[in-house]
């Protein structure tokens, strides 16, 4: 396949301690903090496939471990949000998010150099029932967030959200905005990868990559492509480490949490050799629409 017929798709990597899942509730015996190792074996396969990601890193994480996120940085990653404390905003009162916001901007700009521009939402909590979250991220410095899951799951998810990344409308935030030249939105969205036909379809990565055979991975992303949308895929590093796995939380929490943690690596290096992938920050520059979302933060050109 000839990638330069595709667009470029949007590789990212949430970094929480992987016991701060929220199935697993706290419900685990040995919190071993496996962090330094889970990371290096996601930097040690980007770097062979040349590719670069986006990292969304807990504040608390950057804080405890400033040297990691150095690292990441090092390798020309986009280091980026997700949140101070990894509470889902389901959580939060307003006040609180952008507690949340604003400290983890402040611990990650300490530990790299660079202030982010993008948030993900611990669990895909940015929904309709949390519509305002959608107003203190246009407030914020932040220039784009990749926290909706354009379809209804159990835990998280927008019903008939956007597939396609869009400047955000305030007045109705989970659809597209057409007119893209008056400048009034403030916010971009990277929905996760999911595809429509014939009916939605989640191959975003996480949970479903590891569920899911590789082929109906690949089908699902170019199926985005061919309609000139970049898939947003997400993976913890912990799934690329299977001495997280603890056999002490509830089977079906460790079913989601942990089932086919052994072959996500091997997933993940044929989606590289398969697809282009980039990060949000240099996507955004991409679109020009780095420019049109105003708000923009300072001090963070060489993203
Ligand atoms: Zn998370």
């Amino acid at each position: 396949m000839n990638p330069h017929t595709h667009p470029t798709n949007i590789l990212s990597f949430d970094v929480e301690h992987w016991y701060s899942a929220t199935l697993l509730g706290g419900n685990v015996g040995d919190s071993v903090d496996r962090i330094h190792e889970s990371t290096d074996i996601v930097l040690d396969t980007l770097r062979r496939y040349d590719a670069v990601a986006t990292f969304f890193i807990v504040g608390e994480v950057a804080e405890t471990y400033p040297e990691i996120i150095r690292k990441i940085a090092d390798d020309g990653h986009e280091i980026a949000s997700h949140g101070q404390t990894h509470t889902p905003i389901f959580d939060l009162t307003p006040e609180q998010f952008e507690y949340e916001l604003s400290a983890s901007a402040d611990a990650l700009e300490w530990a790299s150099g660079d202030r982010p521009i993008g948030f993900r939402a611990p669990n895909f909590s940015v929904t309709r029932e949390t519509e305002w979250s959608i107003d203190v991220l246009e407030s914020s410095d932040y220039v784009y967030d990749s926290s909706v899951f354009p379809m209804k799951t159990p835990m998280y998810g927008v019903s008939k959200g956007s597939l396609r990344p869009y400047l955000v409308n305030s007045e109705r935030p989970f659809e597209p905005t057409t007119d893209t030249t008056t400048g009034e939105s403030r916010l971009v969205e990277y929905p996760m990868a999911v595809t429509d036909t014939p009916f939605r379809l989640p191959v975003a990565g996480g949970f479903y990559a590891r569920l899911f055979p590789i082929e109906l991975l690949e089908w699902g992303i170019r199926r985005l492509n061919r309609r000139g949308i970049p898939a947003t895929l997400y993976f913890h590093p912990w799934e690329f480490n299977p001495a997280v796995s603890t056999p002490d939380p509830p089977f079906a929490n460790r079913f989601i949490s942990f089932h086919g943690i052994d072959r996500t690596a091997a997933k993940l290096e044929r989606l590289l050799q398969t697809f282009e992938f980039d990060t949000h920050a240099s996507d955004l520059t991409g679109r020009g629409w780095r420019e049109l979302a105003t708000g923009l933060s300072t001090g963070n050109e060489s993203i």
